[in-house]
C-alpha cells in the first residue's frame, strides 16, 4: 500500500467516526498556525530559541507595573514585536477553513483553541473558546468582561472596565496568569459532551489543554490526531493522520461530506 492509500483509508476511518460521534470538538495548538506563517515559540526558527526564554512570571510584572506595559504595547516596541508582526500578516489556511465548513456542516460542535491569533473567526467558524485569550480582544481581570481592542477607548493607563472599575489587559493569557474561569469552565464542559476529539497542531505538554484528550479518552470517547509530528498524546489516539492539517483535513471534510448526504 502506498503512503497517500494509506492516508485515503484513514481518512475514510477518521470520516466514519466524526459522522457517528454526536459531539465532535476539536483541540487547536500552534502547530496549527505555524501554516499560516506564525513563527512556533521553540525550535528552529521559533521565538524563545532567538530571544530567549519569556519572562516566566509575565503576569507577576504586568501587575507590579501594569503602566510600563501598556506603554510597551502602544509604542510597539515590546519584545514580543517580531510575534505581533507576524500575526498582523497571517491569513486563516486550509485547515481552518476546513474546520469552518466542519462546523458549518453541524459536524463539529466546538473548537477549544490555544491560539490567540483569531484565525479560526476569520475562517468562519463560530462556536470557539480560546484557552489562551485573543489578540485582538481586551479582558477585565476583575469580571472578565472582553471587548474587541477597536471598540475600547483607553483614556487611561492601565486602563479600567467601565463595569467593575478593574483593570484591564490584552484577553492573551500571560506567563503566570490563571486560565480565565469562564474559558476554563467552558472546555470542561465541552469535553464531557465530546465523544471524538481532533486533535490538531497540539503538542499535547501544555496543560490544562492537554489533559482534556486524556478526560475524553478514559470517558470511552475517540481520538483522532492530525499533526506531522509525534506527540505525548500519539499513544491515546485512535485514528493517526501523520500530515499537515492543511493537507488531511479539507480530504476528511470532503470524504464526510459525502457520507452525510449518503
Ligand atoms: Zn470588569
Amino acid at each position: 500500500m502506498t503512503s497517500e492509500e494509506l492516508l485515503e483509508e484513514l481518512v475514510e476511518e477518521a470520516a466514519h467516526l466524526v459522522v457517528d460521534s454526536s459531539h465532535v470538538v476539536a483541540l487547536v495548538g500552534a502547530g496549527h498556525s505555524v501554516e499560516s506563517g506564525i513563527p512556533p515559540f521553540r525550535g528552529p526558527g521559533g521565538l524563545w530559541t532567538k530571544y530567549g526564554e519569556p519572562d516566566m512570571l509575565g503576569y507577576q510584572s504586568f501587575m507590579r507595573d501594569p503602566k510600563k506595559w501598556w506603554e510597551e504595547r502602544m509604542s510597539g516596541t515590546g519584545p514580543l514585536q517580531e510575534l505581533i508582526d507576524a500575526l498582523d500578516q497571517a491569513r486563516p489556511n486550509p485547515g481552518h477553513y476546513a474546520l469552518a465548513e466542519l462546523e458549518q456542516m453541524g459536524q463539529l460542535q466546538h473548537i477549544i483553541t490555544q491560539n490567540i491569533d483569531n484565525l479560526h473567526q476569520e475562517a468562519g467558524s463560530t462556536a470557539i473558546t480560546e484557552i489562551h485569550g485573543s489578540r485582538v480582544k481586551l479582558r477585565c481581570i476583575g469580571c472578565n468582561t472582553r471587548w474587541p481592542i477597536d471598540e475600547f477607548t483607553v483614556e487611561e493607563l492601565p486602563p479600567k472596565c467601565p463595569e467593575c472599575g478593574g483593570m484591564v489587559k490584552s484577553d492573551t493569557v500571560m506567563f503566570g496568569e490563571p486560565i480565565p474561569h469562564d474559558a476554563l469552565e467552558e472546555c470542561i464542559r465541552q469535553s464531557r459532551m465530546c465523544t471524538c476529539m481532533l486533535l490538531v497542531g497540539t503538542s499535547g505538554t501544555v496543560y490544562p489543554a492537554a489533559g482534556f484528550p486524556q478526560d475524553v479518552k478514559m470517558a470511552g470517547g475517540k481520538l483522532i490526531e492530525v499533526n506531522p509530528n509525534e506527540t505525548a498524546l500519539t499513544p491515546l489516539c485512535d485514528i493517526i493522520l501523520r500530515t499537515l492539517a492543511g493537507t488531511s483535513l479539507p480530504m476528511l471534510v470532503e470524504r464526510v461530506r459525502q457520507l452525510a448526504a449518503a
